[in-house]
C-alpha cells in the first residue's frame, strides 16, 4: 500500500526511530535514515535494511539542533528520492534534574532538539507535500507530553510544546491532504531509557532487574515495556489510507499511564 512513498525518520539510528525505519521499509517505503552513531555501524544498517526489503535507504547526519542542517536534510532527500511523503519526527534527549540545578545549556539542547527540530522539518517539508496534496506528518511525543513528572522539566516542556505544535499543524494543513499527528509513548526501552534504568539501580542499589520493575511500576498500570516496532506499526498505521482523517490527534500507547 505504502510501495514507493519515502519517509525521513529523524534519530533513527538507535530505539524507536531505528523500529520505525524498519516498519516502515518492510511495507516498502524508502527511508531517509538520521541521527548519531558510529558511521561504519550505520552504514552496515543502512545498507542491511536495503538489501533485506528492497528499497532505498540513505542517511542524513543533519544534527537536530541546527536548523540549517534539518532544512538541508528535507532538501537532500527531495533531491535524492523526488519527495518526502511520510515526516517522522523522532530524535529526542533527555536530562534529568530539579528545575533549579537544570543545567541551562541542557534545556537549550532539550526544547532545541525535542521541539524545534520538529518545527524546522515541518516547515522545509510542508511546501512539496502541500503542493503534491499528500503528507503525513508523525511527531514522537510522549506520555509526558500530556502529564508531568518530577526532575523533567526541558523534556515535559518540549513535549507538551510538540503536541500544540500538532495541533496548529493539523489545523494548518486540515485540507491539503496532509495530516499531522503525535505518538505519545510510554515506557520503551531503548538506550534513552537504560541510561534512566541504569542510574536508579546505581543510586538505589538496587538490581538492574528491580529498577526496571519499579521504574515501569511508578508510571504505568501496565508492567509493559512497548517496543520501538508497536511504535512502528501506530506510525504504519497513520500513513495508511484508514487513517486520512485522523489529524491533530496525540495518541497513546502507554500501558494505561495517563488514563489515571
Ligand atoms: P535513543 O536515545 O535510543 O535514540 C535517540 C535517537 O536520536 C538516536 O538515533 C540519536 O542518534 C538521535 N539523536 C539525538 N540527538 C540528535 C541530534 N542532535 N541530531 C540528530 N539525531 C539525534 O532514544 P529513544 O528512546 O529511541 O527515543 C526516541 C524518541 O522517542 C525521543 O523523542 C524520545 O523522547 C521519545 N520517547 C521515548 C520513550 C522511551 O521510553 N524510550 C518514551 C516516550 C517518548
Amino acid at each position: 500500500m505504502l510501495k514507493g512513498k519515502t519517509a525521513i525518520v529523524t534519530g533513527s539510528t538507535s530505539g524507536i526511530g531505528l523500529g520505525i525505519a524498519t516498519v516502515l521499509a518492510t511495507a516498502g517505503v524508502d527511508i531517509m535514515l538520521n541521527g548519531f552513531g558510529d558511521a561504519a555501524a550505520i552504514e552496515a544498517e543502512r545498507k542491511g535494511m536495503a538489501a533485506k526489503y528492497g528499497v532505498r535507504v540513505s542517511y542524513s547526519a543533519a544534527d537536530m539542533s541546527k536548523p540549517t542542517e534539518i532544512a538541508g536534510m528535507v532538501a537532500q532527500t527531495e533531491k535524492e528520492f523526488g519527495r518526502v511523503d511520510i515526516l517522522v519526527n523522532n530524535a529526542g534527549i533527555q536530562h534529568t534534574a530539579l528545575v533549579e540545578d537544570f543545567p541551562v545549556d541542557k534545556w537549550d539542547a532539550i526544547i532545541a532538539i525535542n521541539l524545534s527540530a520538529s518545527f524546522h522539518a515541518i516547515r522545509a517539508a510542508m511546501p512539496g507535500m502541500k503542493q503534491r496534496k499528500f503528507g503525513r506528518i508523525v511527531n514522537i511525543a510522549s506520555a509526558h507530553g500530556l502529564v508531568a513528572s518530577v526532575q523533567k522539566a526541558g523534556y515535559v516542556a518540549a513535549k507538551h510544546g510538540l503536541v500544540g505544535l500538532t495541533k496548529v499543524v493539523a489545523l494548518e494543513a486540515a485540507n491539503s491532504g496532509v495530516t499531522c499527528n503525535a505518538i505519545c509513548p510510554g515506557w520503551v526501552l531503548t538506550p534513552l531509557v537504560q541510561k534512566q534504568i541504569d542510574a536508579q539501580a546505581a543510586a538505589k542499589k538496587i538490581s538492574v532487574e528491580q529498577a526496571k520493575h519499579d521504574l515501569l511500576a511508578e508510571k504505568q498500570p501496565m508492567i509493559e515495556f512497548t517496543t520501538p516496532e508497536h511504535i512502528g506499526a501506530l506510525v504504519l498505521f497513520l500513513a495508511g489510507d484508514a487513517a486520512e482523517t485522523i489529524t491533530g490527534a496525540a495518541l497513546s500507547i502507554d500501558g494505561g499511564w495517563v488514563a489515571q
